[in-house]
């Protein structure tokens, strides 16, 4: 496959078909291409030819796509940066990655240059890499997952086989900030195809006003998001197929998608067929597939995550590395031509889980699994790596970030359960020097330090201030009694 031809092709075949919208301004393909092409030519001019990596900071704005594509084409990888993402923690990535940083501002003045007769696109090869999405580190420090070219392909080929969408007919909503991989689904398979991503903002997102509006104009044919949004907009009884009269699938990705979102989603919109994909960053997004129809919500709870796309290898592993038998627990672990090559700039970290399977890449999830009927099930977490509001994050990261505020002695966070589904997290703090401050007021301080180093999505709601923590007889932090102490 030439994804970059593919989708530079469409500027030839429909040039004035949407490529992009978002927030009411629209991009179309003639104007990808030509803008792409002329900030490649831009970044060639002023960066050395090294392939090393440029972080393009935004959000959903159509200078994104520019900037992905742009950089692509001058012989870059990109870093998507949202820009919710705090300074420290965009200096954090930055710096990790030797990369530079551009806004979408300057990338917009650096599309402008007219395109001399000289300029010539500079593809990746199949090995080199295409994007680096960072995601939570258990030190503290992100982690960049690098896809490569053959990556990105290898899985865009396996979804337009399996998903069969319209040549230059399709409007695929984008709700995850390019910085989570979930973007790259919704984002490559509308731009393989000639479709139209249809972005929604953070305002809308979070305000429902501002959202059923933005849905009502969409024309959305393909919705992309994790099953948390959804459940979200279906506490609102017009989220119906009077809303939507062109959608026809729900596809989902990167976190449990349970019977009763996909038992709604098929009541109200009759016409549509609901996916279920399951998949890490570091293995291209998905790896696994089923469409939820109403005899497998019947007959399976949890809902199964499918079968492994064709030519790659999902295997439960039993603890001492070898294949469990059906039925049996045991740790998800992925292989083929869709697994990453690593974490950039990483590899003592990308050597723990980064593995061989008969000379073929492999990784070693973390996600507790096991098979039935031939289906892979998801059977939750083997470390201390959650999933809140459809947010990856690794506990240890807020707990390292807090260990750094300057009147921290320790830091414990747990994630506290409603009705069995991740509500919110809980910080239990023991300080250096006692404060003058109430508790009200410590917590309040502490949000904005630590938020001034963490993402929003990664803030503990409360804050319990201790002396010492309950130890278990091995001389642990005893969690269990921790969240005991809660109810
Ligand atoms: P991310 O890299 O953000 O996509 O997160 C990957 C992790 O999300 C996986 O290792 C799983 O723990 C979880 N995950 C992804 N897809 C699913 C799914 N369909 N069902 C349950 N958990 C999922």
């Amino acid at each position: 496959m030439r994804l970059l031809e593919i989708i530079d092709s469409w500027s030839l075949q429909y040039s004035e078909r949407i490529a992009h919208v978002s927030a009411d301004a629209a991009l179309t393909y003639r104007q990808l291409t030509s803008q792409s092409n002329q900030l490649a030519q831009y970044l060639s001019a002023t960066l050395p030819h090294d392939r090393a990596p440029i972080a393009i900071l935004g959000h959903k704005q159509s200078e994104m796509l520019i900037g992905f594509l742009g950089c692509i084409k001058a012989g870059h990888p990109y870093i998507p940066l949202d820009a919710s993402l705090p300074a420290q923690r965009i200096e954090a990535i930055v710096r990790t990655a030797g990369a530079t940083l551009f806004t979408v501002d300057e990338l917009k003045a650096a599309a402008q240059t007219p395109l001399s007769e000289n300029f010539k696109i500079q593809p990746p090869e199949d090995d080199d890499a295409w994007y680096i999405i960072f995601t939570s580190g258990s030190t503290g420090i992100p982690k960049g997952v690098t896809i490569t070219r053959h990556n990105l392909e290898n899985f865009i080929e396996w979804i337009l086989a399996e998903q069969k969408f319209k040549a230059a007919d399709e409007v695929f909503l984008n709700q995850a900030p390019f910085s989570f991989d979930l973007s790259v689904m919704d984002l490559y398979s509308s731009l393989a195809t000639g479709g139209t991503l249809f972005s929604l903002t953070k305002e809308e997102v979070t305000e429902p006003k501002k959202l059923y509006a933005a849905l009502a104009k969409s024309q959305l044919t393909v919705w992309v998001s994790t099953p948390s949004f959804a459940r979200l907009c279906l506490m609102d009884s017009s989220f119906n197929a009077d809303l939507l009269p062109r959608v026809r699938k729900f596809w989902f990705c990167g976190e449990t998608l349970t019977p009763e979102i996909a038992a709604s989603l098929l009541e109200r919109f009759p016409q549509a067929e609901i996916w279920n994909t399951y998949g890490p960053t570091e293995a291209t997004v998905a790896t696994t597939s089923i469409q939820i129809t109403r005899d497998v919500i019947e007959k399976y709870r949890p809902l199964p995550v499918g079968k492994a796309k064709p030519g790659t290898r999902v295997e439960i592993h039993a603890a001492d590395g070898r294949p469990s038998p059906s039925g049996e627990r045991g740790e998800i672990v992925i292989a083929g031509e869709n697994v990453s090559v690593g974490y950039f700039n990483q590899a003592e970290l990308s050597s723990k889980v980064f593995f061989q399977i008969d000379a073929q890449r492999a990784y070693h999830t973390g996600d507790w699994g096991h098979t039935q009927d031939g289906l892979i099930f998801f059977d939750g977490r083997m470390d201390f790596q959650i999933k809140l509001n459809g947010y990856r994050i690794e506990i240890g990261d807020i707990e390292a970030n807090l260990h750094a505020l300057a009147n921290v002695q320790d830091a414990v966070v747990l994630l506290t359960l409603k009705n069995e589904r991740a509500d919110h997290l809980t910080a239990f703090v023991i300080l250096k020097n006692q404060a003058s401050q109430n508790d009200f007021e410590l917590m309040r301080a502490m949000k904005r330090q630590l938020g001034e180093r963490l993402p929003d999505y990664m803030l503990p709601r409360k804050f319990v201030f201790l002396t010492e923590f309950p130890t278990t007889p091995n001389g642990k932090v005893d969690r269990k009694k921790l969240a005991e102490s809660l109810s």
